[in-house]
């Protein structure tokens, strides 16, 4: 037997390496030498989850809640969720068109897997959330990538999905209000996506997860109002995670034609059987305890917002979208390409991202890791006074640049 270097899987060697992975590396090496670092790059809520949902996960595990659950999610938890969407939305789910997975992130994996096969196109529009391209490639499926402009809001236009969309287009991802761009599709928009999925019966992958923190009054459009006869073709893909600060509980769901989630349930079975038990007790009393929490975390995060969008706008040659939902910003700096600091060249994103982290001790994510160069995501989950720390401190750097 010959000990040589191990030959991994072809599906993992194309995955390219994650752009944010050299930053983060140094942001944590920083952090344990003692650095005072400013953190914009956490993806969750900094709101503690709701004690009664705590309560609630604990009361789970003393009343014996420690074992194996059907492969779907526990029945009160699939009917709950229904109820939910009744309530909230007016959509008539069954809860065996349900399936509850660890976290949302799990639940979207195994929608591609259910669906796809090789040569089969996903409509990505870009800026992406960093998952969906590696999960589409993993599922044997091609990445097609639809750009949105800054200038248009971040908005998909339809001339451009047009041009992207071919006879090979499985499916088409929605994510709004969107991570990284906050941004919220248009009526319009979801309009022409509904005709052309309609038309070639393309699936329409909905990923709400930051549905219930948006700043738009009232309720943020929908593909599923937009047209009711795509219900068979559209996969529903929420979660606790954002709306109730949940995301180390890790539970997320989805709704969808009962064909897709009984493939699914498939590839649950034998991948991780169920989510966790008390998790999901946990996540059965936030959805039908008091809902008052996530009005909590949009009052919490306005403010923020507002803030951060001004002092980001008010810097010279940086522009920035105002977010409609979400906790990001995702302002432009394109204009400081090119500049240099010590002889070292700020050559995009990762650059920029990497001097704000020894410049400036701020922690942010370049904008690489979402397919979009030109742009740096801060979260605003964190407290006023440290976006106004972090925004002292950029000034400060960006000065320093020739
Ligand atoms: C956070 C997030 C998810 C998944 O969250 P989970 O923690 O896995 O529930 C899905 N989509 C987007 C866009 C997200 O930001």
């Amino acid at each position: 037997m010959s000990i040589g270097k191990i030959v991994l899987a072809d599906r993992v060697l194309q995955i390219p390496p994650s752009p944010t992975l050299a930053v983060n590396a140094k942001a944590k090496a920083l952090r344990a030498a003692g650095a005072d670092i400013l953190n914009f790059s956490v993806g969750e809520p900094d709101l503690p989850t709701p004690t009664h949902v705590c309560n609630a996960g604990k009361q789970a595990i003393y009343d014996g809640h420690t074992r194996y659950t059907p492969v779907p999610g526990i029945l009160e938890l699939r009917e709950a969720i229904c109820a939910r969407f009744k309530r909230e939305q007016g959509w008539e789910y069954t809860p065996d068109e349900i399936q509850v997975s660890c976290g949302g992130k799990h639940g979207l994996y195994n929608i591609f897997q259910a669906i796809l096969n090789p040569g089969d196109e996903v409509l990505i529009p870009l800026p992406y959330w960093v998952s969906y391209p590696p999960m589409v490639q993993l599922a044997g499926g091609t990445p097609v990538f639809v750009p949105l402009r800054e200038e248009n809001g971040f908005d998909l236009e339809p001339s451009v999905l047009e041009q992207y969309a071919t006879s090979k287009t499985k499916a088409i991802i929605l994510n709004s209000p969107s991570n990284p761009t906050g941004a919220v599709l248009s009526l319009a928009a979801l309009e022409v996506v509904a005709a052309m999925a309609l038309e070639h019966g393309w699936l329409v992958v909905s990923d709400d997860m930051y549905e219930e923190i948006s700043y738009t009054e009232g309720k943020i459009p929908h593909i599923l109002h937009v047209d009711p006869r795509l219900r068979d073709q559209v996969l529903i893909s929420n979660g606790v995670s954002k709306s109730y600060a949940m995301t180390g509980w890790r539970i997320g769901y989805t709704a969808g034609p009962l064909d897709v989630i009984k493939a699914m349930n498939k590839i649950q079975s034998q991948s991780t059987s169920n989510p966790a038990a008390p998790s999901q007790y946990a996540a059965l009393a936030a959805l039908t305890g008091p809902q008052d929490f996530p009005a909590l975390l949009r009052e919490a995060f306005l403010p923020r917002r507002s803030f951060f969008v001004r002092e980001l706008q008010a810097l010279e040659g940086v522009s920035c979208v105002t977010p409609m939902g979400a906790f990001y910003v995702f302002p432009n700096f394109s204009a400081y390409y090119g500049k240099t600091c010590q002889g070292k060249t700020i050559d995009g994103s990762v650059a920029l991202a990497d001097y704000f982290l020894s410049e400036a001790r701020v922690a942010s994510v370049p904008g690489a890791a979402f397919g979009a160069d030109d742009f740096i995501r801060f979260s605003f989950a964190t407290s006023l006074e440290v976006i106004g720390k972090g925004m002292e401190r950029i000034k400060q750097a960006l000065k320093v640049l020739q």
